[in-house]
């Protein structure tokens, strides 16, 4: 089979720098996964997965949460979200504050974490705080088909210890007027999605429904408009990768939006939904094999959104 050979190829290639790189060491859970580690699933449209490696260890998916919970919020509020937040790439780093005072505590996008505090403060606004959260957890549940998917509660609560930057993130915001709802409230949900538990064959099932003009293709159900996926698709590609943003999608070619985890979600439109995992990360806070692993996928099946096919 084509798409298994494309897989094991790269696992194999990858394989020299798998361990490069630095784990995540802002909170423990994070930093005590083995640096080795490395997965990478393919689900494709026809509801079948070629994985390699530990593709049925969860881990955490962090910011790959985002894109769950902007779809949540897109879904709530339409074109409406973008008075909150904007669409434009960052050019810094996922936790900066700098920008958010001179735009007036609108941040830049939905995947830095200010842009995430905004989104998950919309998706309260419809939902309530307990109902942001079950929509979310509901949403990969159905759409990764595994009710093993959970909100890792060690890692919430370590989120929650050392939240001193997105706590101060979500102030900020509200002294503009941007969060709407109580501070607390939306840092909870936060931290609580950020602790989104998934294996890498989870999240490529997960993020299906982006391949796929907004539907699961084994229900037929909409999840979201053909239209939004197609833009939060080309959020992805534009600024799923914080301030190395431009170069994934120089080097890859593909809408993709990792985690500090090491995940890593990339979206082939109308061919299905990948997954890269390893832990250690590259200077901007995306994993390095993952990134390179990707790479070499894209360019082994010969698939690039910016080429002619
Ligand atoms: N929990 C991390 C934070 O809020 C998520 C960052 C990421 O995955 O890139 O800082």
């Amino acid at each position: 089979m084509r798409w298994d050979r494309i897989i094991k190829a790269v696992h194999r290639e990858v394989e020299p720098i798998l361990g490069k790189g630095k784990v995540a060491s802002y909170i423990p859970a994070l930093a005590n996964v083995d640096p080795k580690y490395f997965a990478l699933v393919l689900t494709t449209l026809d509801g079948k997965s070629y994985a390699t490696g530990q593709a049925d260890i969860p881990f955490s998916s962090q910011s790959i949460s985002k894109v769950f919970m902007l779809t949540l919020a897109l879904e709530a509020w339409g074109g409406r979200l973008w008075k909150r937040v904007g669409r434009e790439p960052s050019g810094s780093s996922f936790n900066s504050i700098a920008q958010l005072e001179y735009e007036q505590g609108v941040p830049r996008n939905p995947f830095i974490n200010a842009g995430a505090l905004a989104v998950t403060d919309a998706v309260i606004s419809k939902a309530g705080e307990r109902g942001a959260l079950d929509d979310m957890l509901t949403l990969v549940r159905r759409a990764s088909q595994s009710d093993r998917v959970r909100i890792n509660p060690d890692v919430a609560q370590s989120e929650r210890q050392w939240g001193h930057r997105n706590t101060s993130l979500a102030h900020f915001m509200k002294s503009f007027g941007v969060i709407e709802n109580d501070v607390d409230q939306v840092l909870n949900t936060y931290f609580c999605q950020c602790a989104l538990e998934t294996t890498a064959t989870e999240l490529s099932r997960a993020g299906i429904y982006l391949a796929n003009a907004g539907k699961l293709p084994h229900t037929d159900e909409k999840i979201t408009r053909a239209e939004r996926a197609t833009r939060i698709n080309a959020l992805m590609m534009t600024c799923g990768h914080y301030d190395m943003s431009g170069d994934f999608a120089f080097r890859v070619g593909l809408p993709g939006k990792s985690g500090v985890g090491g995940g890593i979600l990339c979206i082939i439109p109308g061919v299905g939904s990948l997954c890269a995992w390893s832990p250690p990360l590259n200077a901007a806070g995306n994993s390095l094999a993952g990134t390179r692993a990707l790479e070499l996928f894209a360019r082994r099946a010969d698939i690039n959104v910016f080429k002619r096919r």
